[in-house]
């Protein structure tokens, strides 16, 4: 069922070598590699159909946007999305939630209370941070403990009738850690407060069913699943989506414009000011394709697998250890080697070929709890090897060498 060198092959940046060496990629949380079926699927827009949408009567127009919009279906249909309304295309999760932050300005006051959790990446810290400032509103954090869990006894005593909204990832992109996130929104929908769940990292190893969850907002980037980057989606209820103000004016997003007064467009369009990403959108679809093709299932236990053989291997170090949880998690390994930096590490380990992100990973309050100024992160994805996982060790191992 699951041809690991089929699979690679479809992937032609795998054939390629960096500083002598194959290429060992383990940089898939920050963001994933491109199959040629997606590939194909942008070069066939611009070189066939490339048209701007919803505008045109011509036949381009047409067919760009009968793609676009069913890109949106395939979107609906894999986040059982009840509406394809409810897909808002966005430049990505940043973006996403950037446009829920804003508009919540309308239904945030003085002392009302938003909560974040202590896990969060910053692109879920500092758009609420800058809706605090600007209404007043508290911000309250969900702490961590040092197993990489959020503390959800502490969450459950924060919560309150002055809750308006919670922010949580789905998957900490820093750990791995897979969060309860049907536990979280279940008891802020319980006080009245709305739930936003940011899936960035959790979409490429998880189908989440928006429906199931009862989640308000869901915000997700292609390229961290096999797509192009500069799109993604914010999924909302209709009501809620109805209820925000738009984010952006411009094309696209208007009923009427008169220079007395301008009347929004419907959903989605009332999000969706300018000309979007077309291309992406369409290759969002076909990436989604793809990785249904290869199959959930089958990446969930491919990944699990690749996930325990490389940490028992690199337990097996000395001085090695791993933050947050063990196992449980998404294929995401966050360590250091003690009295080595993470970038003196990553340097050498580029040198080897094999590319490994170091630093806070845009989650810098979850380094400062570990009083460490980062970590190494080795992220896999379903296309990567166990003997990738003996390059890696090996070279950790040299690094370590050399470097104590
Ligand atoms: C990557 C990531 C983001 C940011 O996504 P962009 O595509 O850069 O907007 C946010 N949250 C998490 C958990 C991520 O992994």
């Amino acid at each position: 069922m699951f041809d690991i060198a089929k699979i690679r092959n479809d992937f032609p940046i795998l054939k390629r070598e960096v500083n002598g060496k194959p290429l060992v990629y383990f940089d898939n949380a920050a963001t994933s590699q491109t199959p040629q079926q997606v590939i194909d699927v942008i070069v066939d827009y611009y070189q066939n159909y490339n048209a701007n949408i919803h505008r045109g009567v011509h036949s381009l127009s047409q067919e760009a946007t009968d793609a676009y919009e069913q890109a949106r279906q395939k979107i609906q249909e894999h986040f059982n999305i009840a509406k394809s309304h409810e897909v808002i295309f966005t430049s990505g999760t940043t973006d996403a939630i950037n446009l829920v932050a804003n508009g919540f300005a309308a239904f945030i006051k003085q002392g009302d209370e938003v909560l974040v959790s202590a896990l969060e990446h910053h692109s879920n810290i500092v758009p609420w941070q800058m809706l605090c400032e600007k209404t007043g509103a508290q911000l309250k954090v969900i702490p961590m403990g040092t197993d990489g869990q959020l503390k959800m006894d502490i969450f459950h005593e924060l919560l309150s009738d002055k809750t308006r909204l919670v922010f949580c990832n789905h998957v900490s992109n820093a750990l791995g850690t897979i969060n309860p996130i049907k536990e979280i929104i279940d008891a802020a929908h319980k006080v009245g407060a709305a739930v936003l769940i940011d899936g960035a990292q959790a979409a490429p190893h998880i189908k989440a069913d928006v429906q199931e969850l009862d989640v308000d907002f869901y915000t997700v980037s292609a390229h961290k699943m096999c797509g192009p980057t500069g799109v993604g989606i914010l999924y909302g209820k209709e009501d809620w989506l109805n209820k925000l103000p738009p984010y952006q004016g411009g094309g696209e997003m208007i009923a009427e414009v008169t220079f007395e007064e301008t009347t929004y467009a419907d959903l989605p369009h009332k999000f969706e000011a300018g000309t979007p990403n077309i291309a992406g959108g369409i290759a969002f679809g076909a990436a989604l394709d793809y990785m249904n093709a290869v199959g959930f299932g089958a990446i969930a236990s491919y990944e699990n697998d690749l996930l325990e053989y490389a940490t028992k291997k690199l337990l097996e170090i000395d001085g090695l250890k791993i933050y947050g949880p063990l196992e449980g998690k998404a294929s995401v390994i966050s360590f250091n080697i003690q009295g080595i930096h993470p970038y003196d590490i990553g340097t050498i380990l580029d040198k080897l070929g094999i590319a490994v992100r170091t630093g806070h990973h845009c989650a810098q309050p979850i380094m400062d709890f570990y009083q460490i100024p980062g970590t190494v992160r080795a992220s896999f994805s379903f296309y990567n090897t166990k003997e990738e996982i003996d390059v890696l060790v090996e070279g950790v191992k040299k690094a370590r060498m050399m470097l104590q």
